[in-house]
């Protein structure tokens, strides 16, 4: 993993990311692990999750922090 992807993954967790899925409302929702990866289908929390993003007005997306995730999800994403 380059050095690069790390810091991504610093820049999105912490505070940050709470308070985005505190905005979302979905923070209740997170924590309890109701929310999986769109891309494996693996269970994101804390630890793995890399990405969160709006699936419509109130639904969210997460990608977890595995590469092959991320570069499906970035690919996906520019077509
Ligand atoms: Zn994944």
């Amino acid at each position: 993993m380059s050095s690069d992807k790390r810091f991504e993954i610093d820049a999105i967790l912490g505070e940050e990311f709470i308070e985005l899925i505190d905005s979302l409302e979905v923070k209740d929702e997170f924590e309890k692990g109701v929310y999986n990866c769109i891309i494996c289908g693996d269970k994101v929390d804390y630890k793995n999750v890399l990405i969160v993003f709006p699936l419509s007005q109130d639904e969210v997306g997460f990608v977890c922090k595995k590469p092959e995730c991320v570069v499906n999800y970035k690919s996906s994403e520019s077509k």
